[in-house]
């Protein structure tokens, strides 16, 4: 017996309960309980699912307006399952019931975010006579759907990620097939099965489920696939560009967020959102605040406030409603996170709190201190448990060290000088600078992505609808 019950995977509006290779587990990542039994995909499988999406986009027969009652229905069908929906996410991904209904809810928002969207969605008017070979025409623009649309989401937003890619994608007249991560099928499958009902004609939704290492390319490479959606690693998302050079293939990746706290900046309340920021999800998120630059004049009064609430943090099972912090996704990624502690240890930093692991696997919050800027914990993403604590004195050296990175998706600065959130608006090279902000916010209306290895897109309903849509001009002449 399975905790939640799946039908199989979406395709061509069958559920079909096996996949070319069987079926696998989906098992709970904090206590190893089986969540659910998916179909297991194989490039068969991949071969039909984007025949479905390409005979749907010929048969043309989903209509904006009822793209826009789908996309309505969908926001108001999720709103009432929220705490459904929070579930699926707390077993799958381990993330906690508190944080997870927070997901759920932005995803009832990513989904009305769409619906508008595709209400307003138009061409423009072009100024035809504006120049002398122009006289006479009347000329205009249509959106039209790129094609068929393939998605590919990770473990960590299993709801919301695959929202940002599903809502758009129907938005714009895209069918779609959407690969999700394997560890986190189910929140997928239960959002595909609650569109299903709402009346999506077959081959619109397609969802397989398989590892990315076996459908992962076919479905990529497909000659009928005319757009990739992916959001994962830095490695998977720019070795799939590579495979498809002719393809729009747009990466949403992974990053090191930088923090930078100015004497002038309101520390305190820093110091409250660090904790969050830093160690929601065990700070599996690609925009986790990760390296924290403080100024000297600050740093102790920061620091001292911001131990105290991270030991002060509830550890253990996601689905206890007290619990802030739970396992990492695997035990391995747990041994890594361990191990790049204590390289950055064995090189002079100093852990202020956290460290070790708790009896029942969890990797204590972890805040390290004077981790130098070559060690594995300030170069890379983490996507773990830790926040490392760096002192400056000039906020223009701030500044260089949050740029010394290979990543960009955000950053944030506390200051109350306006010249100064000028200065790291200018400087910050990232997608995103936000003052009196951790990089860890995002609101699901706004333009997010990264630039560097951190990605090559924005999304955000009305940004991914102008990217799964071409310009058409159309040129009048009487
Ligand atoms: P991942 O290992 O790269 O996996 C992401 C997705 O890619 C999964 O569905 C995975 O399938 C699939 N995949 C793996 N190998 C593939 C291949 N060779 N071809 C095609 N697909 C393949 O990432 P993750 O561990 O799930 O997620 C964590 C990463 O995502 C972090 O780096 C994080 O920063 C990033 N992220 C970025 C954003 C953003 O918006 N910028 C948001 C969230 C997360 P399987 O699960 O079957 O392997």
């Amino acid at each position: 017996m399975t905790l939640f019950q799946i039908p199989g995977m979406l395709v061509d509006g069958e559920w079909l309960p096996t996949g070319e290779k069987g079926t696998a587990e989906v098992t709970a990542p904090y206590d190893g309980s089986v969540v659910a039994r998916v179909p297991a995909s194989g490039t068969r499988d991949v071969e039909r699912a984007v025949s479905a999406a390409r005979q749907a986009l010929e048969r043309d027969d989903f209509p904006r307006v009822d793209r826009i009652r789908v996309l309505e229905q969908t926001a108001a069908a999720l709103n009432d399952r929220r705490e459904h929906f929070a579930r699926a996410i707390a077993y799958e991904s381990a993330k906690p019931m508190k944080t997870a209904r927070g997901e759920a809810t932005r995803a009832v928002e990513t989904f009305a975010f769409a619906a508008a969207e595709a209400r307003r969605l138009a061409g423009e008017v072009v100024p035809m006579d504006a120049t002398p070979a122009g006289a006479g025409k009347v000329g205009f623009t249509l959106r039209v759907p790129v094609g068929v649309v393939a998605a590919i989401s990770p473990f960590n937003f299993p709801l919301n990620l695959v929202a940002h890619k599903v809502a758009p994608a129907l938005a714009a007249g895209c069918p779609v097939v959407l690969k999700p991560a394997s560890q986190t099928p189910v929140s997928a499958l239960l959002l595909a099965e609650l569109l299903d009902g709402l009346g999506v004609p077959r081959g619109w939704l397609n969802v397989i489920t398989g590892s990315g290492s076996t459908v992962g390319d076919a479905l990529v490479t497909h000659d009928d696939v005319a757009y990739v959606t992916f959001t994962g690693s830095a490695e998977v998302g720019w070795s799939l560009a590579a495979k498809a050079p002719r393809k729009k293939v747009r990466l949403e990746l992974g990053s090191n967020s930088p923090l930078i706290i100015e004497a002038d900046g309101d520390w305190a309340r820093a110091a409250e959102k660090v904790p969050v920021a830093g160690f929601s999800h065990a700070g599996q998120s690609c925009i986790s605040t990760q390296r924290v630059y403080v100024h000297e004049d600050v740093a102790d009064d920061f620091t001292e406030a911001l131990v105290g609430r991270v030991e002060a943090l509830t550890l253990g099972d996601p689905m206890d409603e007290k619990t802030d912090v739970s396992s990492l996704i695997s035990e391995e990624d747990t041994t890594r996170v361990a191990e790049w502690i204590d390289e950055a240890v064995s090189a002079g930093a100093k852990v202020l709190c956290g460290g070790a692991v708790t009896a029942d696997g969890v990797l204590r919050p972890t805040v390290v201190e004077g981790a130098p800027a070559t060690v594995r914990l300030q170069r890379e993403e983490i996507f773990g448990p830790v926040v490392t604590l760096t002192r400056y004195e000039a906020f223009d050296e701030a500044l260089s060290m949050a740029n010394d990175s290979r990543y960009g998706l955000q950053a944030g600065v506390f200051t109350s000088d306006l010249g100064k959130a000028l200065q790291a608006a200018r400087a910050l090279r990232f997608g995103g600078v936000l003052i009196n902000e951790v990089p860890t916010a995002r609101l699901d209306q706004q333009p997010y992505g990264g630039v560097r290895d951190s990605g090559n897109t924005r999304e955000g309903p009305a940004y991914a609808i102008q990217e799964m849509t071409e310009i058409r001009l159309v040129s009048l002449e009487p």
